[in-house]
């Protein structure tokens, strides 16, 4: 047995002090003592550290790491906007190798290691060859993205995105051909091959990566880079959005996920644009199709859920759906600003994502949920108290409870992002995973931070290089604020960087 002992550890809405996080061989948790009461356990002090809970990063298209600040400009002069920036996305999206999607995404899979990011649900749409024919094994790429996730060490959901068409009487643009699977016969084919390879290691063509990995990882540490753990990655389905994929076909997929017990996720009312669409289409707005065609449910998370009424949340509300806001990215495309307070005062839970990656900074989406709506409603602290906004049951007001909103904030990038796509761990407690990160309390950014404030200080103000060590499944993967394999990762990714772009 290990015993993680800290200075302070946030359990359940709590921070405490003189605690120790005892964890099996297996890596689960299996009590949490006082320091006082260790006996046999190995104890690892983790003085100056605060230990809370690893971040659930609830919607990822890794790839999108290679597009970091090639699109901050006007296109040919027109006005800028979520689709102009689409194109451009698509003009990386075409030109990627299976390799390459392999080290953008350890690329993106490191950076979110690096912020204290312990599992993510990776929203995967790139599945053929640059010219849209099939790969001999049509899910390599999506193993690809697993492996990435596994060589890193982070828990993987790879939500494998359908993807029927370009859009309501739309022809089809060329550079959504890798997405495409106009079948849906043939996506659940895939998507059953898939689910039942990812229950065993994934091993691929592209292995060598592997091979090049344990070389530079030798140098400095006999065990294998990968942090091989139970649960460490499993399979959910993502109709890319109302636009993308016809109702008839939405209903077989999410048929068969309410069947096979699978995680859904789907882009919903992101843009305006959408949203019109889908009344032209359909009589209705995406969340009213949906909510009328009884296609939500406790599984469902709806991915932005910007462009909706007060009444299709309070609808929204009755079927036990989640939504999952992606506020930097949000900001970044213009996208609008999701209605949270709303959400919220209707029981909805809310989880986070880093979604296009112009961020990796979970800590930095849980704060601009609330900044967003500070500065449309000219009002602080927006988002504090009432209603039943998380998926956490009794947090009380005992003593040395932090303020609900950085709760709630906290809440959002951990437990709620863990229910939305499947994970094991969002919180620290007996029979969870010991998945976690510590910051270092004399980091300038939170120097200062007590037990009763160090929540706020850490949901408002620390940056990802407050953070020092970060743990899954009782295995180490950051050590000092350095990942261990963070060295190769970046080289080949600045590699790849040069291959794309010069
Ligand atoms: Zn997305």
């Amino acid at each position: 047995m290990i015993a993680w002992v800290p200075e302070l550890i946030y359990v359940r809405g709590i921070c405490e002090s003189n605690k120790a996080l005892v964890c099996d061989a297996a890596g689960m948790i299996l009590k949490i003592v006082d320091a006082d009461e260790l006996t046999v356990e190995k104890r690892v002090n983790l003085p100056r550290r605060a230990l809370l809970p690893g971040m659930v990063n609830a919607h990822s298209h890794a790839f999108q790491r290679v597009l970091r600040g090639r699109t901050e400009h006007r296109s040919s002069g027109r006005r800028d906007s979520f689709w102009t920036w689409r194109e451009m996305m698509y003009s990386a999206a075409t030109r990627l190798s299976p390799e390459d999607v392999y080290d953008a995404s350890r690329m993106a899979f490191l950076e979110m290691a690096l912020s204290g990011i312990t599992a993510v649900g990776e929203f995967h749409y790139l599945h053929h060859a640059p010219d849209g024919t099939p790969y001999d094994d049509p899910n390599l790429l999506a193993k690809e993205v697993v492996r990435a996730g596994r060589d890193v060490g982070l828990r993987i959901a790879l939500l494998r995105v359908a993807y029927a068409r370009s859009g309501f009487q739309i022809d089809v643009n060329p550079k959504q051909t890798r997405f495409i699977e106009s079948d849906s016969e043939i996506y659940l084919k895939n998507l059953e091959s898939l689910m039942s390879s990812v229950r065993s290691p994934v091993v691929s063509e592209a292995a060598s990566g592997n091979a090049r990995l344990r070389r530079a990882h030798s140098e400095n540490d006999n065990s294998t880079p990968e942090v091989c753990v139970p649960n460490t990655a499993w399979i959910g389905v993502a109709p890319h959005s109302v636009r993308a994929v016809p109702l008839s076909y939405l209903k077989q997929v999410i048929g068969f996920a309410n069947k096979h017990h699978l995680k859904i996720h789907m882009h919903v009312a992101e843009q305006p644009a959408e949203v019109s669409a889908c009344v032209e289409e359909y009589g209705r707005t995406p969340i009213a199709l949906l909510q009328t065609e009884e296609l939500l449910s406790e599984r469902f998370t709806a991915v932005h859920a910007i462009h909706v009424t007060s009444k299709a949340i309070a609808s929204f509300a009755q079927t036990g759906a989640m939504v999952c806001a992606c506020p930097t990215t949000e900001r970044n495309l213009g996208d609008g600003v999701v209605p949270a307070n709303e959400y919220f005062a209707n029981g909805i839970a809310i989880c986070l994502g880093t979604d296009s990656h112009t961020q990796i900074d979970l800590l930095e989406d849980a704060r601009e949920l609330e900044y967003h709506l500070r500065l449309q409603k000219l009002e602080r602290a927006v988002l504090e108290g009432g209603g039943s906004p998380t998926v956490r049951e009794g947090v009380s007001a005992a003593t040395h409870a932090p303020p609900s909103l950085a709760i709630r904030l906290f809440d959002c990038a951990t437990i709620n992002g863990a229910r939305s796509i499947g994970a094991p761990g969002g919180s620290l407690e007996a029979g969870m995973p010991a998945d976690f990160f510590t910051l270092d309390l004399d980091d300038p950014s939170i120097a200062g931070a007590s037990r009763d404030d160090l929540l706020p200080a850490v949901v408002f103000s620390a940056p990802r290089a407050a953070i020092r060590e970060v743990v899954v499944s009782g295995k180490p993967t950051v050590s000092e604020g350095q990942h261990l394999i963070q060295d190769e990762v970046v080289e080949r990714f600045n590699a790849l960087q040069k291959r794309l772009w010069e």
